[in-house]
């Protein structure tokens, strides 16, 4: 489904990416792991078209994506920070989306699933967090997508909206679509995660299942598992 080579991204004397390669299969819930500032956010803006890599290529379905915008209708994203506009009422920005976008939606069954009925006629400047993410989690799973990239989509969340979002996220599996994931939740990983990639320096330092990762540090669980990588390594 993705196919990433040698990417490269500096920003200015930055360098965030050095030599990215990376396969992602279709189908199944991927985690893109790594301490503050390793490039989770850069590598899936790339994969975006949002970030432009000084070097490298990314092929989504086997078609170079650089200069090509139409993949990004066959996507869906949640970005880790949603700038709303304050003004607009929850109801008015997801029928703007809608408009935008021009596909079916599903955004019913999401506003009920979220409990934001109630919020509808609110501004959204004058929302809490939670309740802000939970909006951002309705636009991000309203369109039926083969591809789901989801920034800290945990962000946030009150612990029934958190089992609610696993469900979701699931339920996609299910249907055959890839997910993939940045999130500090380790449990959300331990659970859900079919395969991760952790990115330490630029590099990818580790690809595999949570079982081979917890393996290779000799911990039994993930977040021990992960301490031990960046004592090691002494990030
Ligand atoms: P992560 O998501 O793993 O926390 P990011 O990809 O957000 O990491 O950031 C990686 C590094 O790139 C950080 O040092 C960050 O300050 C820098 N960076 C990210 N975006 C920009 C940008 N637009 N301009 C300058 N530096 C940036």
């Amino acid at each position: 489904m993705i196919e990433i080579t040698n990417l490269h991204k500096r920003f200015g004397k930055v360098q965030v990416l050095e030599g990215i390669s990376l396969e992602i299969k279709g189908g199944g819930i991927f985690a893109i792991l790594g301490p503050n500032g390793s490039g989770k956010t850069t590598l899936i803006k790339s994969i975006l078209g949002m970030v432009i890599p000084q070097s490298g290529t990314i092929l989504i379905e086997n078609k170079p994506i650089k200069d090509q915008w139409e993949y990004r209708n066959n996507l869906n994203y949640l970005p880790q920070i949603a700038q709303f506009p304050e003004n607009l009422t929850v109801e008015e920005l997801i029928g703007m989306i809608k408009n935008l976008r021009g596909q079916t939606a599903n955004d019913k069954e999401l506003i009920e699933l979220f409990g934001l009925a109630p919020f509808m006629d609110k501004k959204l400047g004058n929302l809490s967090g939670g309740t802000k993410q939970k909006v951002n989690l309705v636009l991000a799973f309203m369109f039926n997508c083969p591809l789901i990239i989801l920034d800290e989509p945990t962000t946030g969340l009150d612990p029934v909206s958190l089992i609610n979002l696993k469900g979701l996220i699931n339920k996609e599996k299910e249907a055959g679509k890839t997910i993939l994931i940045t999130t500090h939740i380790m449990d959300f990983v331990d659970t859900m995660a079919d395969e991760i990639v952790f990115l330490l320096e630029g590099k990818i330092y580790f690809k595999g299942t949570v079982a081979e990762l917890k393996k290779k540090s000799t911990q039994n669980d993930l977040e021990h598992a992960i301490a031990t990588i960046l004592t090691e390594k002494n990030v």
